[in-house]
């Protein structure tokens, strides 16, 4: 069975889901589009064999045509989308954030655990990354011994004018939260942020930030976001555990040797590192809705756990205090 999927929001990360959905991923077509800015869907729609226009996302998920919905709007507008798609029994991919506030997370969960069944999937695509999945193996398997510490670097060449310090947490570190949780198996319980002296290209951004976490058992997680260090879009993570440690590897096709030096490439931005996972979380996506199992990936609780992870962290940004995380009680749907 081919998917029909209609899309929600044609701007860049929306564009170049389509193209996935077209042209790489297999068993997938997009019928269906939407845009705040008609025109834009219009333009985007004209480049597929037979999709449809629609003025609002709520008509497009009401299309018959439509069998799965993928939600890349503007984050606050998540939520009236994924409890839309949930009313109307359809399988929704969100990307990140599942919604903007705790309390309208805990509506999609209240909505989806009373629907009975998994529907939704939130975009946190570094799990299905080649080199997060092995470090999970290794994890895993044992050989380290139990993890103590995790650290966690996400560090970007620049931002755009308008990122504010809170976009470091909310933007930035949120894929380094769920990928935490998702490694090591448990929740996070506490963070704290400090801010380093500031890079001074990041003009009067509060930039490098380091939080500390602390995971159920005691694990400690530091995070650094680093957005305007120029050398390229660098993802790090390192897991220390009781009998040895284990980290991603440095990515690159060929070590270079030259001029008294010898390294791999550094990827220019997040499209670059992580095109192939995002091939391999939408083929997964389709795989599993199109055979009926309905959605595998990242769950709504997922979704709802960094969302109130990155309540926390603004919140001890700004008080620079230690911020208890509480998640409340997990539905029984999420196991
Ligand atoms: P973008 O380029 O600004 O695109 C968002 C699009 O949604 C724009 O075309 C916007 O139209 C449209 N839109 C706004 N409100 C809408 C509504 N109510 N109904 C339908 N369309 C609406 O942003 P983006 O970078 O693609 O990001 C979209 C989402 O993807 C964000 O939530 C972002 O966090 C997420 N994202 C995730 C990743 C990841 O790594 N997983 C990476 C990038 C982005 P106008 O511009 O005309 O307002």
């Amino acid at each position: 069975m081919t998917l029909r999927v209609g899309v929600i929001g044609t701007g860049m990360i929306g564009r170049d889901h389509i193209r996935r959905l077209t042209r790489v991923v297999s068993g997938a077509e997009v019928v269906a589009v939407s845009d705040a800015n008609e025109q834009v869907a219009k333009e985007v729609a004209s480049g597929l064999p037979d999709a449809t226009v629609h003025v609002s996302g709520e008509d497009l998920i009401g299309d018959e045509r439509v069998d799965a919905v993928l939600v890349c709007s503007w984050g606050p507008t998540h939520e009236a989308y994924v409890l839309a798609s949930i009313a109307a029994g359809k399988a929704v991919f969100c990307e990140k954030p599942l919604a903007t506030t705790r309390e309208a997370c805990r509506k999609i969960l209240d909505a989806e655990s009373a629907h009975g069944s998994r529907l939704v999937q939130v975009g946190f695509m570094r799990r299905y990354d080649e080199s997060y999945r092995a470090l999970k193996d290794v994890i895993d398997s044992g050989r380290i011994g139990a993890p103590l510490i995790y650290f966690s670097s996400h560090r970007n060449p620049s931002v755009p004018e308008h990122y504010t310090k809170d976009m470091a947490i909310v933007d930035t570190a949120v894929h380094d939260f769920d990928v935490t949780r998702w490694l090591l198996g448990e929740e996070l319980a506490a963070i704290r942020v400090v801010a380093a002296k500031a890079n001074s290209l990041g003009k009067d951004l509060q930039d490098p930030l380091l939080m500390i976490l602390e995971t159920a058992s005691g694990v400690l997680v530091n995070v650094e976001t680093s957005v305007n260090i120029r050398y390229g879009y660098d993802i790090r993570g390192e897991v220390v555990g009781e009998t040895g440690t284990a980290a991603l590897a440095d990515r690159g096709l060929v070590v270079l040797r030259t001029g008294n030096q010898v390294g791999v490439a550094v990827p220019e931005d997040w499209r670059q590192r992580f095109i192939a996972a995002y091939d391999v979380e939408f083929q997964e996506w389709v795989n599993a809705v199109a055979s009926g199992e309905g959605a595998t990936g990242p769950s709504a609780w997922d979704g709802y756990a960094a969302q109130v992870v990155c309540d926390a962290g603004v919140e001890a940004l700004y008080s620079g205090d230690r911020v208890e995380i509480d998640l409340g009680v997990k539905p029984a749907l999420y196991g």
